[in-house]
């Protein structure tokens, strides 16, 4: 394994640096501002992320989580992984270059599973970054960890699906710009077990779809995109909206969360990154007792902690991408489901660190700490929580001895 960066992804990462520095971080705050000088918080979007995503485009920092070479940078999963990092320092940053969750994984979906048509009217406009996406698996009335439960129906009806059920957490459904959803339902509970469930394209302003409330997370609304409980009630849409077929539905999913997986790992290691950063920043000038804080051992081994731990993290998420690259995501599921648990967990560490470090400012929103710290902890829970991803690191652990 070498993961030494080529010239091509060190000239990518200081160009993408520098826009980092001279074009997001300074605008971080104005975004809110703008956010804020709304109507109200989910009528339109900051004027400031459309006119760094034109920047970012000039600049050919676009799409580059795409492996495709014709529709993205095509570059690997260890080639995007210092990208994505930089990226995930700030929480504005991976929408600035059309790299943000949901729509990478839902990009990847079309790119992969959609015909022509849904190409077309879907994932140009997306790619062009000038729609946005969601995807509706979890369910309120499920253990949705288990993907398998997922109830809401899709049944044909001659030319016509009809999807009825109640899905939430739809993350980006509350944007303006959010005009389609990857719908998982069930065509057919009585076929095998993951054979039963399909995706399937459906607009947002298909009549019976209704966004019924936002969600919160820990009191962060995640403004304009936010985190959406939406009903689908009669929604019919037509057939050729299917995703690979009938059935075909988890296997989608199992493809679709690998790299999303990943991409969540490498933005993490760019937050708990921007949080040391901030955190040696305040202690070198802040004075407690007559000294400043940075003279303290405790703070030293905060410091030296969260910088072996970012060390460990990163190598770990280098390898589970030089994996998924020479090898495939299905044999790296293994080394995908370890990053899986190792990234957030670390990131909360760290984070929450630079909190203690900062005392009060750090709880508040003056500094990104509490909003990164709300984030980073949301993913030990989404995209499959850390029991579930032990679960499956122990099985794969335990077969090999059952084999001999
Ligand atoms: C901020 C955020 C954004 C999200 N975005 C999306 C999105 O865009 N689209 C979408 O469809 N979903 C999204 N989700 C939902 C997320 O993927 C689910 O919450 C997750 O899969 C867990 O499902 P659940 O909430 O139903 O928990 P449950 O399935 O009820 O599980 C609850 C808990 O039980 C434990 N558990 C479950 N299984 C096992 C096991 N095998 N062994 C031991 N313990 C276990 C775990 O601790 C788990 O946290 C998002 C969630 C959050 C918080």
């Amino acid at each position: 394994m070498n993961f030494s960066y080529s010239e091509k992804v060190q000239a990518l990462q200081e160009k993408l640096s520098a826009f980092m520095e001279e074009h997001v971080y300074p605008n971080e705050k104005r975004y809110e501002q703008q956010l804020n000088e709304q109507k109200n918080r989910w009528s339109d979007v900051p004027e400031i992320v459309e006119q760094l995503k034109q920047k970012a485009k000039d600049e050919g920092l676009w799409n580059l989580f795409l492996p495709d070479s014709e529709l993205g940078a095509g570059l690997t999963n260890l080639e995007y992984a210092p990208l994505c990092e930089l990226m995930g320092k700030s929480l504005i940053g991976p929408e600035v270059f059309n790299c943000n969750a949901p729509d990478t994984g839902n990009m990847e979906v079309l790119v992969r599973y959609g015909t022509e048509q849904h190409k077309e009217e879907w994932l140009k406009p997306l790619l062009n970054g000038d729609i946005r996406s969601c995807f509706s698996m979890t369910e309120p009335d499920v253990a949705s960890a288990d993907a398998t439960n997922v109830q809401a129906s899709i049944v044909r009806d001659g030319d016509e699906y009809v999807i009825n059920g109640r899905k939430w957490w739809s993350s980006g459904a509350g944007d303006p710009r959010c005009e389609i959803a990857i719908v998982m339902g069930k065509t057919n509970p009585d076929a095998p077990k993951h054979e039963q469930q399909s995706m399937i394209l459906v607009p947002l302003k298909t009549p019976g779809v209704t966004i019924e409330r936002m969600l919160p997370v820990f009191g962060f609304d995640h403004a304009p995109h936010g985190h959406a409980e939406i009903t689908f009630d009669n929604v019919r849409v037509p057939a050729s909206n299917i995703l690979l077929g009938e059935g075909k539905g988890f296997a989608i999913a199992q493809g679709r969360l690998g790299p999303g997986r990943i991409h969540h790992c490498m933005r993490l290691i760019g937050a708990a990154e921007r949080a040391l950063e901030e955190l040696c920043k305040r202690v070198q000038n802040r004075v407690a007792f007559g000294k400043p804080l940075a003279s303290q051992g405790v703070i030293q081994e905060w410091i030296a902690d969260s910088r072996i731990e970012i060390e460990q993290a990163r190598l770990l998420t280098l390898k589970a991408a030089y994996m998924m690259d020479t090898v495939g995501n299905k044999v790296a599921k293994k080394e995908i489901a370890m990053i899986k648990v190792v990234a957030p967990n670390m990131a909360l560490r760290v984070i929450d660190r630079a909190i203690q470090a900062f005392g009060a400012a750090g709880v508040s929103n003056d500094v990104p700490l509490a909003a990164q710290w709300a984030n980073a902890r949301t993913l030990r829970i989404a995209d499959g929580p850390d029991e579930v991803h032990r679960a499956q690191i122990a099985k794969l652990e335990l077969r090999e001895y059952s084999q001999k």
